[in-house]
């Protein structure tokens, strides 16, 4: 692994641009579940209560949708190595985006700013009314139903209230869309961290990237369908590896 991680440090330095592309690995460290790992949150919950098309028509499934928030952001997780590795690459002047397919907030708390990050598929931190399209904390809709209320709805227009999360099966952002494909497509070098890069299309950003001309660097505990496209592998813990990286880095410079 050594050799990789020297490896990518020289990529890093003399890059102009780095994007990094997180997913639900980057946080396991944090104590928050991936999906997909043996113990993730699919050995847990249906991946059928992830889809939009549930949660609409199924009261139960927003019940348990709701639980299931809950359990996320009482938790009070922080950030770990990884996250502040990537703040830290924004520090050293590198990093133009970090495109996090993540919803827990945990890369604005190691302290990238908010320019830099953009949320793919939303964030645990509001709730959204799906008629209107008003916004609330998600606190504040948690309180209602800690309050009594089952099946909270939007006092505005009466729509079903949601975590402000893409659900699978629901329309990705614009905005954020944009962002993300301006950022794959503008890099030198675009890092993966902690993804299985099978959820699309956020699955596509290191794909533009590599189209675009940029080197590719995956960093992913087991491998994933992309690893052959990279210039780089490391199939290590995502602290471990980027925390070994930004010291290497830090050692050229001084
Ligand atoms: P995934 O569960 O499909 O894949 C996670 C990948 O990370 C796996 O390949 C696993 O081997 C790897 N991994 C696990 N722990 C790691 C570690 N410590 N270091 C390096 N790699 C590690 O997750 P995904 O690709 O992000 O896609 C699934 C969807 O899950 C995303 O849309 C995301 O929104 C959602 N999700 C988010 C969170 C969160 O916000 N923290 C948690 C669970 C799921």
């Amino acid at each position: 692994m050594e050799d990789h991680i020297e490896k990518v440090a020289q990529m890093i330095m003399e890059a102009k641009k780095v994007a990094v592309f997180t997913g639900a690995g980057v946080s396991t460290e944090s104590g928050i579940s991936d999906f997909r790992s043996p113990d993730g949150i699919w050995s847990r919950y249906d991946p059928e209560d992830f889809t939009i098309q549930r949660f609409v028509s199924d009261k139960d499934a927003r019940k348990r949708n709701w639980q299931f928030r809950k359990e996320l952001v009482s938790a009070d997780y922080k950030p770990n190595p990884a996250h502040f590795a990537v703040a830290e690459l924004e520090k050293l002047g590198k990093l133009s985006c970090v495109i996090t397919q993540n919803i827990d907030g945990l890369h604005h708390a190691a302290g990238n700013s908010e320019e830099k990050i953009v949320e793919l598929h939303g964030t645990i931190k509001y709730a959204k009314c799906l008629e209107c399209d008003d916004r609330l904390l998600l606190v504040d809709v948690l309180k209602r139903i800690e309050d009594g209320e089952e099946d909270p709805h939007c006092k505005k227009c009466d729509g079903l209230l949601k975590a402000a999360t893409i659900s699978f099966g629901e329309a990705m952002p614009i905005d954020e869309m944009n962002r993300s494909e301006q950022c794959s497509k503008a890099c030198d070098l675009f890092i993966v961290i902690g993804s299985s890069l099978v959820v699309f299309p956020a699955a596509n950003m290191p794909v533009l990237a590599k189209r675009a001309g940029a080197s590719l660097v995956i960093i992913n505990y087991t491998s994933t369908d992309m690893d052959s496209m990279a210039d780089v592998v490391i199939h290590e813990k995502a602290g471990i590896a980027m925390n070994a990286i930004i010291d290497k880095i830090k050692q050229n410079l001084s």
